[in-house]
This record gives structure tokens, sequence and C-alpha cells, in this order.
């Protein structure tokens, strides 16, 4: 209990990170990070939005999940990304409540984190992610 679950961000799936980044710039957000995540086929892109930010979504080929949801959808609104502190907690929560993890697993994300995704059809159509933050390098 007391578990602080925050906003850590909104992606979207764009077929080019060059290419929409004048864009977000624009709008005032800054480059923090990027970063690709070969298992899950995919490059991100991290900008900050005060305290949240904007993950951008490219794909490193077709056939991956953000290149199936561009073909599937078009560019667009991907997942929000919620920040928990203990992820192990926070899924036997969620399986308390009946509600499992994508493929049943914990993944890989950016920045050595570790990331469990919800499907949206259990989510009220929203694909939902959960993040553990790394522990600070000592
Ligand atoms: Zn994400």
């Amino acid at each position: 209990m007391g578990e602080k679950t925050r906003l850590r961000h909104v992606a979207v799936a764009v077929e080019s990170i060059d290419a929409a980044l004048p864009l977000w710039k624009a709008l005032g957000l800054e480059l923090r990070h990027t970063e690709d995540i070969p298992s899950e086929g995919v490059r991100t892109a991290h900008l900050t939005a005060g305290g949240g930010e904007v993950e951008l979504l490219e794909p490193l080929a077709g056939d991956t999940p953000v290149g199936r949801f561009l073909e599937r959808q078009g560019p667009g609104l991907h997942h929000i990304a919620l920040e928990v502190p203990d992820l192990t907690t926070a899924l036997q929560r969620c399986s308390a409540a009946g509600l499992e993890p994508l493929g049943g697993e914990v993944r890989d994300g950016t920045e050595g984190m570790r990331v469990a995704f919800f499907h949206p059809r259990d989510t009220g159509g929203v694909l939902l992610e959960l993040v553990e933050p790394a522990p600070k390098p000592v």
C-alpha cells in the first residue's frame, strides 16, 4: 500500500522518428533519449514534456508489433505507460484483479527498465504499459 503510480509517457507510432521530430520540437519538447529495442523490433525516442514524456516509436521492420500497427491503422496514439515502483507487486495486484500481461511476461524496455504490457481488449481499448524504473547505478 502507499505505492505511487504515475503517468510516465504517452507513445505515438510514427513511420519515421527523424520526420516526426520537428513537429514535437516545435511544440516545445526536448529530445532526451533514443534507443533501439531489437527484441521488440522498434526504435524509440523519448521527449520531455513537463513531468512526463512523449515516446515516439518507429518500426525497425514491417513484420514487428509497431510495423503491423502502422499497417493496420496508420500513425497515431499507440500506448500509455504508467510507472510503478515495483513491477512484480503491481503485476500481482493486476493478476488478483483478473488482468494478465501480454504474453504473460515481463519484457526489456529502454534504459534497462523492466516493462509489461496489457492488451487493449482487457483495458477498455487502450494498450497499457507498466514500467519499473531501473535501479540507479552505484
Ligand atoms: Zn512505452
